[in-house]
């Protein structure tokens, strides 16, 4: 049998009773756009991640893109990020007019290295977007406290990290805002597109609130010139029967990732490391192995859907030759890039399954 990458219908034969029923709910009340759906999730995303809010927006991208604005980046202003994230990441603050500035990461934990930052502070330095890549936090105590040194905005964008921990604190709880991507093959997925951005900050909700739909103050009166950036109805109904399994499959996530590690150790692979204080979630379980490109063809011959996060880091992306950041800038991303592999992972494979893919990535190691 193939093993998928990730298998989004078995988690639906899992709840299926509870989903429809929430889609049922949706369609006879009518509430497609915003409304008593939304505010429901919105309300039971913001207990669950310890924030005072939780705004519903239309994609992770989005809600990266209000997160900005509301802290006030815009066109001259530089934000620090990773190189090594999807390219949502550094799209969002090209979306504002800003300038992305990249830092190298940890290789231990594939996140920005906090020892990097300082070094690329500019006057036009507005904030630092830290990524939790995989599901696990990025190292945000050090973070926060650079950024207050230098009066900088963070933003979290835990897209990958839904329900993680940072000593104790949920992931996304931790900065100004943290940005949450609800695409299906995360780990809390929507049956489309859907996001979220949390806070603590009082101005910052109502700013996005309002952008997220057109700058509305009433039906017809605009304060601002907004976006078309909601979360809908059905979305907001299938994620809140979704969130009370959320812990649960977090926890499979872990124990299976605990399995390959036991699995693969002493075969030469890289295993993934969770960091002092973290409590990750394993949105991917990954690798770094040797031969990566020959592997993968192996692994797919045999029908397992292992995959590669991510083949090229930003500053190399075509979308981002205008920055004109030579090939060897940011030595352990790319290395990460040319070596990392993912292997299937999602709460309801079986211990046999992961046996199998553990056994072929041996075979092939010899
Ligand atoms: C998925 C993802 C995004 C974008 O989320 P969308 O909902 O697809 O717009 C942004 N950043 C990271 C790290 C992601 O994994």
């Amino acid at each position: 049998m193939p093993i998928p990458l990730v298998d989004l219908k078995a988690q639906y034969r899992s709840i299926k009773q509870d989903i429809d029923a929430a889609v049922a709910r949706v369609l006879e009340n009518a509430s497609y756009i915003l409304g008593k759906e939304v505010e429901t999730f919105e309300q039971a995303f913001a207990a669950y991640c310890g924030t005072t809010y939780a705004v519903g927006v239309s994609s992770g991208t989005d809600a990266l893109h209000l997160a900005l604005l509301a802290c006030g980046v815009g066109p001259g202003d530089e934000v620090i990020t990773t190189p090594f994230t999807f390219i949502a990441t550094a799209a969002a603050i090209s979306h504002v007019g800003a300038t992305p500035v990249f830092v190298d990461i940890d290789e231990r934990s594939y996140n920005m290295d906090p020892a990097r930052i300082e070094a690329a502070i500019t006057p036009r330095t507005k904030a630092i977007l830290p990524v939790d890549l995989y599901g696990q936090p990025a190292d945000m105590d050090p973070i926060m406290e650079i950024a207050r040194r230098y009066d900088l905005r963070v933003i979290e964008d835990a897209c990958q990290a839904v329900g993680a921990r940072y000593r104790g604190r949920r992931a996304g709880s931790l900065g100004d805002a943290g940005c949450f991507s609800f695409y299906p093959a995360k780990n809390l997925g929507a049956a489309g597109d859907g996001g979220m951005l949390t806070t603590n900050n009082a101005e910052i909700a109502e700013r996005v609130r309002n952008l997220r739909d057109h700058g509305r103050i009433s039906k017809y009166s605009h304060g601002a010139i907004g976006y078309t950036y909601r979360l809908d109805g059905l979305q907001a109904a299938i994620l809140g029967a979704k969130l009370g399994h959320l812990d649960g499959w977090n926890d499979a996530r872990r124990a299976h990732a605990q399995t390959y590690n036991e699995l693969l150790e002493g075969t030469g692979v890289i295993l993934p490391q969770e960091a002092e204080g973290c409590r990750a979630i394993y949105h991917v379980y990954a690798l770094r192995v040797p031969r990566r490109d020959e592997l993968l063809e192996y692994l797919r011959a045999k029908e397992i859907g292992a995959s590669i996060h991510y083949p090229l880091p930003v500053h190399l992306q075509p979308a981002y030759a205008a920055l004109g950041i030579p090939k060897g800038s940011f030595p352990i991303a790319e290395a990460c890039a040319d070596s990392e592999l993912s292997l299937p992972l999602y709460p309801e494979m079986t211990r046999e399954q992961i046996e199998e893919v553990a056994a072929a990535v041996k075979e092939f190691l010899g």
